[in-house]
Formats: C-alpha cells, sequence, structure tokens
C-alpha cells in the first residue's frame, strides 16, 4: 500500500523499529543471535544507522529496497522518536522483554 505524502513520517534514526526486531538481513547476516540487538545498527553521534544499508560494495542499494528505506518511518507513535540519542543497554533490554 503506498501511503499518502501527508501521513509520511520521515525516519529520525531513533532506532526503536531496528532494536525492536532486527530485519531479515541482520538475522541471516548474525544467525543465532535474534534476541539481542542487530550488530549492524550503529549510532553515529547524531542518529543510529544500518551499516548494511551504507556498505559500499555489498548489498546495501538491495536491502535499502527491500526495507522501503526512505520511504517513512512505520512506527511513528513510537515513544523514542521524540527524543534521538544513543540508548542504554538498559532500554534497549527493556524494548526486548516487551
Ligand atoms: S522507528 Fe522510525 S524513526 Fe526510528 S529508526 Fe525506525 S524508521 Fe527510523
Ligand atoms: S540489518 Fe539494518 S535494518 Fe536490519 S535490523 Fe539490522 S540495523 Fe536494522
Amino acid at each position: 500500500m503506498i501511503r499518502e505524502e501527508s501521513t509520511r513520517h520521515d525516519c529520525v534514526g531513533c532506532g526503536y523499529c531496528c532494536i525492536r526486531h532486527a530485519c531479515t538481513y541482520g538475522l541471516y547476516r548474525h544467525p543465532g543471535k535474534p534476541d539481542r540487538r542487530c550488530p549492524e545498527l550503529q549510532w553515529n553521534g547524531t542518529r543510529y544507522i544500518c551499516r548494511l544499508m551504507v556498505e559500499p560494495g555489498g548489498m546495501s542499494y538491495f536491502i535499502r529496497d527491500q526495507l522501503q528505506a526512505g520511504l517513512g518511518c512505520r512506527s511513528y507513535c513510537n515513544p523514542w522518536r521524540a527524543e534521538v540519542r544513543e540508548r542504554t543497554a538498559e532500554e534497549e533490554k527493556a524494548l526486548f522483554d516487551r
């Protein structure tokens, strides 16, 4: 389904979606570790980024396309969007435990 532009919420890099549920590509790259934070998610000092999506020479274009990067945030009501910062291990664990 294509959402209307007026309802789109751009990604602000809060990390909530990836920390709550690693995607298929993160799980494939790091098999056997579905219960923890995706190692591809990195804090760059301003926001979280996915290393697989920016990896030179890798499958970055394919992964960005498959995960619809740039088409807006689907977790736009999540509480982390309003405060983008590097999260503590305790905050991440609380998200896993939900
Ligand atoms: S929850 Fe939304 S704003 Fe936060 S990283 Fe994911 S897509 Fe971006
Ligand atoms: S591979 Fe990238 S998009 Fe997927 S969960 Fe990890 S950081 Fe998020």
